[in-house]
């Protein structure tokens, strides 16, 4: 008994915040509701899915048209960019709930032609192999829109690639990051670690460690939060948040454990005034 009770404690705590928001129930409404451009739209009809996903339904629209959220009892009336906590079972198609609307927000972008040349966004991924996914699917969906993503690799200067979009683990992210003299003296320091990408050593990545940050960067996006936030990489994830200050940040997950949530909170909270957590699961 008593156990039940606790669970629907839990429960309650982890109300999601109610959806003051239409959710997309089809891909066809894409169009109309939240215009994402023809190529874009083209690509996403192009995978016939069904329909979309529970969380693709509710954070679609969010991140597509943020000004149309109603800000609710609590919440002042949005304005500008908005972050998000999602949680949503793994195989629930959360990539394309980011993927989506980053490649829309870049497009509006660049036909707005006021921007610099240079990254706007960077997706953090716990394995090479996940950010390897993950570029494969926004050259996808973006296929045709000019929009270009790169991976992130050992050798790449993130400070000369065009691309609007970088993807990569912690570690191999945080070193191309690094000013020219400290990437040498670490070498030296440590060549064990050479060629693990996705290598996490806490001493090696202080807190204070300076970054060169990337400044076209607005958007971060944090895929399998949970893993980016805990022991292993959260001194590297939060190196790379400090360094660059986003003002759109969308964290994603499976689960976010309760050992994490206070800190993905703040990281969506501090970047922007407006942040909505989503949780089905
Ligand atoms: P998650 O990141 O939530 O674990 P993925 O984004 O990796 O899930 O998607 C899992 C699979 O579901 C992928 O093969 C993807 O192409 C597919 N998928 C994405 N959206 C849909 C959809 N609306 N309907 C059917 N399949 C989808
Ligand atoms: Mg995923």
């Amino acid at each position: 008994k008593k156990g039940k009770k606790e669970e629907e404690e839990k429960k309650v705590q982890h109300k999601p915040v109610p959806l003051s928001i239409e959710p997309l129930v089809a891909f066809e409404d894409l169009k109309r509701k939240f215009p994402v451009g023809r190529r874009l739209f083209a690509n996403v009809m192009g995978r016939n899915f069904a329909g979309p996903t529970q969380v693709q339904m509710a954070a679609l629209p969010i991140l597509l048209a943020p000004e149309k959220l109603s800000g609710g009892e609590d919440l002042p009336k949005e304005e500008g960019p908005v972050s998000l906590l999602v949680c949503a079972p793994t195989g629930s198609g959360k990539t394309l709930a980011f993927a989506l609307p980053l490649l829309s927000q870049l497009l509006k972008e660049k036909k707005e032609g006021s921007v610099k040349v240079g990254p706007k966004a960077l997706i953090l991924a716990p394995t090479k192999e996940l950010a390897g996914q993950i570029v494969n699917e926004l050259r996808r969906f973006g296929l045709g829109t000019g929009i270009r993503a790169t991976l992130v690799k050992k050798g790449v200067d993130v400070r000369k690639v065009k691309s609007e979009i970088l993807v990569g683990t912690p570690g191999v992210v945080l070193r191309s990051l690094q000013p020219e003299g400290d990437k040498k003296k670490k070498k030296v320091v440590k060549p064990e670690t050479e060629g693990s990408d996705e290598e996490s050593d806490e001493e090696e990545t202080p807190e204070e460690i300076k970054l060169d940050g990337i400044p076209t960067l607005h958007t971060l996006i944090l895929d399998e939060a949970d893993v980016l936030l805990d022991d292993m990489f959260r001194s590297q994830t939060l190196s790379i948040w400090r360094s660059h200050t986003p003002t759109r940040v969308s964290l994603w997950s499976a689960t976010i454990p309760s050992s994490t949530e206070s800190l993905a909170k703040s990281l969506i909270l501090t970047s922007s005034p407006s942040s909505r957590i989503l949780r089905l699961t």
